[in-house]
C-alpha cells in the first residue's frame, strides 16, 4: 500500500528562540499560521490527488507544534478529525521541540489520532547543542523520548549533521543514541547555510560551517 503524508507548516512562531541554523520562513515558504480555511483546504487538495485506498496521514511540520497555545494545538487538530473518522486519513504526526514536551500536552494529543510525534533532537552532544543554539539539553531529549514512548506514540527523532562542533564521532554517536531511545523513525538532515541565520553569519566570517563538513566528509569539496 502507498504511503502520503499530507504536510502542513507552522511556522517558528512558537519557538522559545531561533535556532542558529533556522529560518523556517524561508525552508517551508510559510510566513505565518495556517488559517483554518487554509488548513482544510491543504488536506483538500492533497486527497484530491492521493488514490483511493492509499495510506494517508496529515503532519504538521515545520516548527513547535506543542508550543503553540492548547487551544489552537486542539483547533488545528480537530480540523483533522473529520478526515480520519471518515477513514480517508489514518492518522497524524507532529514535529516539535523536546522541551515542550509534558503529561498536560500528551494527554491533550491522546485525544486526538495522533500516532507519531517527532522530536527536532539534532544532536545528542551537550557542546553542538550548544554552539547551534538549541536551548535545550540532551537530557531534555531523553526524558522527552521516554514520555512519548511511556504515552504509546511512535517516537521520531530527527537528527542534524555537521552543525557547530560536530564531528563525525559525535554524529555517528547520535544516531546510536537514536536507537537506543527507541525511534521508531528518524530524519537525517544536512546543515545548510540559510540566509538570514546566525550560521550564515558565521559562515561570512570565517567559513565555520564549511571547516566541519569538511571534517566529516575528509575529501569532499
Ligand atoms: S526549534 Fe526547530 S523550528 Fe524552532 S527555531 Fe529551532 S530549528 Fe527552527
Amino acid at each position: 500500500m502507498r504511503h502520503y503524508t499530507i504536510p502542513i507548516f507552522i511556522p517558528e512562531i512558537a519557538c522559545p528562540n531561533r535556532c542558529k541554523f533556522c529560518n523556517q520562513q524561508k525552508i517551508s515558504g510559510t510566513f505565518r499560521q495556517p488559517t483554518r480555511d487554509e488548513v482544510i483546504s491543504i488536506i483538500k487538495r492533497n486527497l484530491s490527488t492521493i488514490p483511493e485506498g492509499s495510506e494517508v496521514e496529515i503532519g504538521f511540520f515545520g516548527g513547535n507544534f506543542t508550543g503553540i497555545d492548547l487551544e489552537l494545538q486542539r483547533e488545528y487538530l480537530e480540523l483533522t478529525r473529520k478526515y480520519t473518522d471518515e477513514g480517508r486519513v489514518q492518522g497524524i504526526r507532529l514535529s516539535t521541540r523536546p522541551d515542550y514536551i509534558d503529561h498536560e500536552r500528551l494527554q491533550m494529543l491522546k485525544s486526538y489520532p495522533v500516532k507519531t510525534i517527532e522530536l527536532g533532537a539534532q544532536s545528542l552532544d551537550e557542546e553542538v547543542l550548544k554552539l547551534s543554539g538549541r536551548g535545550h539539553t540532551v537530557e531534555d531529549v531523553v526524558r522527552a523520548s521516554a514520555l512519548i514512548r511511556e504515552y504509546g506514540f511512535e517516537l521520531g527523532l530527527q537528527m542534524m549533521i555537521g552543525l557547530p562542533g560536530d564531528s563525525l564521532e559525535k554524529s555517528l554517536q547520535t544516531a546510536v543514541q537514536i536507537i537506543e531511545l527507541g525511534a521508531g523513525c528518524t530524519r537525517i538532515y544536512p546543515t545548510l547555510v540559510i540566509r538570514d541565520t546566525e550560521l550564515e553569519e558565521s559562515y561570512k566570517k570565517g567559513c565555520m560551517h564549511l571547516y566541519h563538513w569538511r571534517k566529516l566528509f575528509p575529501g569532499r569539496r
